[in-house]
């Protein structure tokens, strides 16, 4: 791939397409008829194992009602526990320290809530390119606790509006700090950071260590356990293509097992005294505990059926290898065809995640124009156009296509045809 016209050239993509043995697996997805979907880290698409077992539990309801808590098949009642296991392999972690409940932001909520602890140290570090939700979690947890959040939040600045360097995040942890939580893949530019060395460092200064694994799951393989991370969470819509709003995952490392959670619920009860309908809760001792009210089975039940995928592609490393790939590809592509464009995205692969961000200062406008075309990436301001190819259903030939669409849009200024963000109604 040295040569550059090989680079550019649409035979050596679909040479590359020839040669993958994950090829296949994009037959199984639903991809709008003539779409470029480079989308798969907001939404992914519906895949026809997503839509079986979404079937599947909607003709149990039909035919067992109430019946289905219990007998249908898998059974509703430890359907989370359930999920939990199977995902546990994704995360690196025994099965009983991860389960699926809520969203990814209650998850935030209930385990930041539980395990911050001002005694521990009264700083929390955070950085400042963090997805808003995660912290307008974390400052509304502070506030329960009756901390000021403009106190306690530590937030490590980036020096180049892109990525976090790691010896920023080690310089800011110190006895003061009782937690750190941090994304691992940052959503805007796909920075992947270091966990292993970030919690090493909170452990050492006697905080405890947490992720958001939304850009991440499904497409990085974790070994939340083996490192130690105390908890972790992340949703199953972008990778793991389980379908808009669908549940959520967390992950409690199992020497906190008993804690109480923050935001307690009968779901997270122990399983064998839910049902004896107490007034005081009983913490089931696993990452169950951290349930909260009933499991929404018609939203956890497409990623049963998605995780059969990741199993037949041999796990997320394999996907991970195809995903370095594409990444790689896409990089080299736009750096050989659009110079007016920077890649905002880390290009050594140990520091890279799913996505590149193609950084232009019409991206805005340029994102819509891909749109237009059926190039389906999205924008982030201020200027980056963020184009994901998911492994599992986008190939080469398909990033070479972006690509070329790329061109022929800065080639025209086709996006010229479209309003300034913030001109109209978007
Ligand atoms: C997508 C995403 C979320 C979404 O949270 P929801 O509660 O599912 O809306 C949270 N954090 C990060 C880092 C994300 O990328």
């Amino acid at each position: 791939m040295n040569d550059e016209e090989d680079i550019a050239s649409i035979e050596s993509a679909r040479e590359m397409d020839a040669a993958d043995p994950l090829s296949d697996l994009r037959d199984r997805f639903f991809v709008p008829d003539g779409e470029l979907y480079m989308d798969g880290n907001s939404l992914g698409p519906l895949s026809t194992d997503a839509e079986a077992a979404l079937d599947h539990v909607v003709d149990e309801w039909r035919t067992l009602g109430i019946h289905g808590w219990t007998d249908a098949d898998p059974d509703w009642f430890t359907y989370g526990e359930r999920l939990g296991a199977r995902l546990a392999p994704l995360l690196g972690a025994n099965p009983d320290e991860v389960v699926v409940a809520n969203s990814t932001t209650v998850n935030i909520h209930t385990l930041v809530g539980t395990f911050y602890d001002p005694e521990r140290g009264e700083k929390l570090v955070v950085d400042d390119l963090d997805f808003p939700t995660d912290h307008y979690a974390i400052r509304a947890q502070l506030r329960q606790r009756g901390v000021d959040p403009d106190e306690a939040l530590r937030v490590v600045e980036s020096r180049d509006g892109r990525t976090i360097e790691t010896e920023d995040v080690l310089a800011a942890i110190d006895d003061d700090v009782g937690m750190v939580f941090l994304p691992s893949v940052l959503y805007r530019s796909g920075q992947l950071f270091d966990i292993e060395t970030i919690t090493e460092a909170a452990h050492d200064a006697g905080a405890l260590a947490g992720f958001d694994l939304a850009h991440s799951v499904g497409v990085i393989p974790h070994e939340l356990s083996a490192v130690g991370v105390d908890f972790a969470v992340w949703c199953t819509y972008k990778y793991l293509n389980a379908g808009p709003g669908a549940i959520a995952g967390l992950y409690v490392n199992e020497r906190h097992f008993g804690a109480t959670p923050s935001l307690a619920g009968w779901w997270g009860n122990d399983k064998e005294t839910q049902f004896d309908m107490a007034l005081t809760y009983d913490p089931a001792h696993s990452a169950g505990a951290f349930q909260i009210g009933t499991i929404p089975i018609l939203a956890a039940a497409p990623l049963d059926g998605t995780l059969d995928i990741v199993e037949d592609a041999g796990g997320v490393a394999a996907l991970r290898e195809k995903s370095l790939a594409l990444t790689d590809y896409l990089i080299e592509l736009v750096d050989e065809r659009l110079p007016e464009c920077e890649v905002g995205t880390p290009r050594d692969p140990a520091a890279r995640g799913g996505h590149v961000a193609v950084e232009h200062p019409e991206a805005y406008r340029i994102s819509l124009a891909l749109k237009a075309r059926g190039v389906v990436v999205d924008f982030r301001p201020p200027n980056v156009v963020r184009i994901a190819p998911a492994p599992a259903y986008v190939g080469f030939e398909d990033v070479h296509r972006a690509v070329d669409h790329l061109r022929e849009v800065l080639d025209g200024t086709e996006y010229e045809q479209f309003d300034r963000r913030g001109a109209g109604v978007t």
